[in-house]
């Protein structure tokens, strides 16, 4: 079997998290009633005027610095125009060319098991989303427009594709979803169709410079179906291939239980869809100081604080990859250490205890004083200082690590604090205190003393724990351990 290379160029669709429709005030929303957030606008009625939402176009023009594009002086809503019924105007306001849409030559770095590489962007632009096809359980089809005019990013990936593997095009989809949930344009969910996206795929006979027969793949509604998906296409193309076959351009479903792909339609040509300048829209400006203040005002991206984490805090790339993989996980973190926290500890912590708790309760991490989106989960009692002050209980040798973990899961229900949780039963490192405590063990236990004083010092641990024993396990072990030592040498 020959080598072959595979090539994948991938479309991404968003839909922006605006509170209303792109050219309506109609409410951006998932589910309901059919055809209840609809209006003369995004039904396009006769002499309805649209007015772009400017909260879209900013979210676009982020997300297009973002991905370090360039940011035309004027880009231009055309119509791009077809018949389909989900379409009730006729046309799709959409963004045309190389240089009309909001961000174009741009890049993503990602990073892969085999090291950060470089995803080009062609463009990013803003369009509008479509109505929904709906087959109705008595036959027939019916059309809800509630999506119709909902406010829709694309991000299309550069000429000829960067994108080599089903593993580069599982990690592209995931880190791109990573900066859009990041910027808060988007909220990421790819099994409510928010983000969507379809790969087209080809491969080639490795010795060969021009690109093969690509074919277009639909309904990918997860990261895993995107790897499945890709490398399905690229063994079946190849097998096409090997047999002496070609491979037709072709749009194709992913069925997900039988993993596999299935024809949907043939292209023949190129549709001809007579994109326009709209003529109800003037062309957006973009002033080079307020572009410049859009780039300032960019949070940091994921890529840039999964470094920090390990240059200022020491991380592993595995701990910073799970503390920075979402922003509010990473935000709640920075507050524990700027609470004090050590970063290690606050690390281990998050990432086990206070995560498993979460999960089970399903509650949203929250930090007190800070605005944020819980997606209808409870908030959590624990806070950032909760944390730090049951980490630095066991950092002073005040409560060993064991009992640190029951601290943390009261202090996590109740919210109390975790140092009156501890009064009385915290550990003891008094120096009388634990003098006397051996001194009672040595006279109880002549035996096993001479037996030390013998020279078999493995009788130690038995000691030890005996003092351990008559403490309830709250004596410091390490200054058991040497006063026991040093009192049995002493007296020898
Ligand atoms: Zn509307």
């Amino acid at each position: 079997m020959s080598e072959y290379r595979l090539s994948v160029g991938m479309e991404v669709h968003a839909e922006l998290r605006t509170q209303s429709k792109m050219f309506c005030r109609c409410q951006v929303a998932f589910g309901g009633e059919p055809n209840t957030r609809v209006c003369p606008v995004c039904l396009g009625l006769p002499g309805a005027l649209p007015v772009p939402n400017r909260e879209a176009i900013q979210m676009v023009l982020r997300t297009a610095l973002a991905l370090n594009c360039q940011v035309p002086v004027d880009s231009v809503f055309h119509r791009k125009n077809y018949f389909y019924p989900d379409l009730p105007k006729g046309f799709q306001v959409s963004q045309y060319e190389e240089t009309n849409p909001i961000g174009y030559h741009g890049h993503l770095m990602i990073h892969t098991s085999r090291g950060p590489k470089r995803i080009g962007i062609k463009r990013v632009h803003l369009e509008e989303d479509t109505g929904k096809i709906l087959h109705l359980p008595g036959g027939g089809s019916g059309v809800d427009y509630n999506r119709a005019g909902v406010p829709l990013m694309e991000i299309v990936t550069d000429f000829p594709p960067d994108i080599e593997s089903a593993e580069e095009a599982r990690e592209y989809v995931a880190q791109l979803r990573q900066l859009l949930v990041y910027l808060g344009v988007c909220d990421g969910k790819m099994e409510e169709g928010s983000l969507r996206c379809e790969p087209n795929i080809s491969v080639r006979r490795a010795d060969s410079e021009t690109l093969g027969t690509k074919t277009e793949l639909k309904n990918l509604s997860s990261f895993r179906n995107v790897f499945l998906g890709t490398e399905y296409e690229r063994r079946r193309q190849i097998a096409v291939l090997e047999t002496g076959g070609t491979v037709a351009q072709e749009t194709r479903g992913w069925n997900e239980a039988t993993e596999s792909s299935y024809l949907m339609r043939t292209k023949e040509s190129e549709q001809e869809y007579r994109y326009f300048p709209c003529p109800d829209l003037v062309p957006l400006h973009f002033d080079r100081a307020d572009v410049e203040a859009a780039r300032a005002a960019l949070p940091e991206l994921p890529l840039a604080k999964l470094q920090r984490y390990q240059d200022e805090f020491n991380l592993s790339p595995q701990d910073a990859q799970l503390l920075t993989a979402e922003r509010p996980w990473a935000e709640w973190f920075e507050a524990a250490v700027a609470a004090g926290g050590d970063p290690k500890a606050v690390c281990n912590w998050m990432n086990g205890d206070f995560a498993r708790l979460l999960k089970e309760t399903g509650q949203a991490a929250v930090i007190p004083g800070v605005e944020s989106d819980t997606e209808g989960r409870e908030p959590a009692r624990m806070t950032p200082e909760i944390l730090v002050k049951v980490a630095k209980l066991v950092a002073d040798g005040t409560i060993t690590g064991k009992k640190a973990k029951e601290v943390f899961e009261k202090a996590y229900m109740t919210g109390d604090d975790p140092a009156s949780m501890v009064e009385g039963q915290t550990q003891i490192s008094d120096t009388d205190f634990i003098r006397q405590a051996v001194a009672d063990v040595i006279a109880e236990h002549p035996d096993p003393v001479a037996t030390y004083r013998s020279g078999k010092e493995g009788v130690l641990g038995f000691l030890v724990g005996q003092v351990m024993r008559r403490t309830q396990g709250r004596a410091n072990p390490p200054m058991v351990q040497e006063e026991m030592r040093r009192q049995l040498d002493e007296t020898s």
